[in-house]
């Protein structure tokens, strides 16, 4: 039987409760799905009385909070199947991305996963999934098999890339249905050249790094990322208290190599702390050892053609309004190959994101200072993962290109027509809207 729970009882706070602090849904119900016949209860209930549906893994990318209806909650959907011979893995809707690297690299296998090992690795693809092996093989959702949906009329469908519905998951988020499960191929990867360089946070850092992007191999992804780091224990003692530039670095070459590439980049600046060496894909977490606690903050992105770095170091540095954590990602290679998936900006170089804690903070004014930053650098618009907090129409409208978003609109229109998948990075059912 589905297990339901509704305000007032024991696990609601618990249940809605996720990574991101700054809101959480507050639904008159929440399914707690443990599979695919549970989400199909849970979406003909809330369609049979027009109620909204929200869906949550991990909370790691909640966009806007539903004050009613139904929440599907899929963390409890932790199964993964690994295909070792046709190197592909089946993931259920809740899985987290540690559990899949782990079960991955018992075969001597890796996936497309990201900076943080604790992302839903169902939400980061639905988002695009821009992980540490980009460049050389594209974007998570460019390999996906075959995707479980349960749509607003709470029909289960197995799609697969000749169904138009298919790529409109791959970077349409959760706006056509509630996935329950999806195929990933799989890479033969085990371990890496990689870590970061840490350096006190200027403008040629910044400068110095792009620059040496143009010159690396598709096999080496990197990012850097300005951040004020508090004066804690917690911080390694070198970084405490500072605004440092992190330089993350994943190459799947040899680390004779991996050094000959990074040697240039060692002359940017004073190296505070330096991580680099031979890591197994298991421990690629510790590459940007993003925060694993959970917090409030909000963030925009920005695709761009080139980085303007005074424009970025004077709005994101250590001077900026309001503060930011910069984040600017190499992208290229793979990730220029077009694939089903709906993904923009194919041929951008570089993906830069802030985020700012909000303890403190007016979140109104520190979304406008985001909103100032990226139109400032001349982005050429958003990447959905890469969103945090609530989103404009305008903002969720620029992160495809105008045909794929008009498509985008007419398959919500036909397929959720009264607009039940409304609390993710939000395609109206209407271009105009
Ligand atoms: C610390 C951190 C590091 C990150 N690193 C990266 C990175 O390296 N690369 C990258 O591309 N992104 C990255 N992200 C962004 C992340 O991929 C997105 O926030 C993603 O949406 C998280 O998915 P989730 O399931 O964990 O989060 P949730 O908040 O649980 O889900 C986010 C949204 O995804 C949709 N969704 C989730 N599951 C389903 C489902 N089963 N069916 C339909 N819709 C669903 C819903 O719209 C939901 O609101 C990072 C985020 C954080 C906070």
């Amino acid at each position: 039987m589905m297990r339901t729970i509704h305000p007032g009882d024991a696990a609601y706070d618990t249940e809605r409760d996720g990574f991101q602090q700054a809101g959480r849904h507050r639904p008159e119900l929440i399914v707690a799905a443990t599979g695919a016949a549970d989400v199909r209860e849970a979406v003909a209930y809330a369609a049979d009385r027009e109620l909204p549906i929200a869906v949550q893994a991990t909370g790691h990318g909640l966009v806007s909070t539903a004050e009613s209806g139904v929440l599907v909650s899929t963390r409890a959907m932790r199964g993964v199947r690994v295909d070792a011979q046709a190197r592909t893995a089946w993931l259920e809707a809740g899985v987290r991305w540690q559990e899949v690297i782990e079960a991955a690299a018992r075969h001597g296998l890796a996936p497309l996963s990201g900076s943080s090992p604790h992302v839903g690795a169902v939400g980061y693809i639905l988002g695009g999934g821009l992980g540490l092996l980009a460049r050389q093989y594209g974007y998570a959702a460019d390999h996906v098999r075959a995707v479980e949906v349960v749509t607003a009329d709470a029909r289960p469908h197995r799609l697969t890339p000749d169904d138009e519905l298919f790529g409109a998951l791959l970077g349409g988020g959760g706006n056509f249905g509630v996935v329950t499960g999806l195929e990933i191929g799989l890479l033969p990867v085990t371990r890496l050249y990689g870590g970061g360089l840490h350096f006190p946070a200027s403008a040629d850092v910044l400068r110095a790094w792009r620059d040496w992007t143009e010159t690396v191999p598709d096999e080496l992804t990197s990012a850097i990322a300005l951040i004020p780091l508090p004066d804690l224990p917690t911080v390694a003692e070198p970084l405490r208290g500072r605004h440092v530039a992190h330089v993350r670095i994943a190459y799947t070459g040899d680390a004779a190599s991996g050094e000959r590439l990074v040697a240039p980049l060692r002359q940017a600046g004073p190296i505070l702390l330096d991580t680099l060496g031979e890591l197994p894909y298991t421990e690629s977490g510790a590459i940007s050892n993003d925060p694993p606690f959970a917090h409030a903050y909000t963030g925009a992105s920005a695709m761009l053609g080139d980085l303007d770095v005074d424009t970025a170091f004077a709005l994101a540095g250590p001077g900026a309004p309001v503060p930011v954590v910069l984040q600017v990602r190499h992208l290229g290679g793979a990730l220029a190959k077009p694939s089903a998936a709906v993904i923009g900006h194919r041929d951008a170089r570089y993906a830069l994101h802030v985020v700012s804690g909000l303890d403190g903070q007016d979140p109104a004014s520190v979304r406008a200072a985001h909103r100032h930053l990226t139109k400032a650098l001349n982005s050429s618009g958003a990447f959905p993962n890469f969103h945090y907090g609530p989103a404009t129409a305008e903002q969720v409208r620029s992160a495809y290109d105008p045909d794929t978003y008009r498509r985008l609109t007419r398959l919500k229109a036909a397929h959720d027509p009264a607009n039940l998948f409304r609390f993710g990075f939000a395609i109206p059912p209407t271009p105009g809207i």
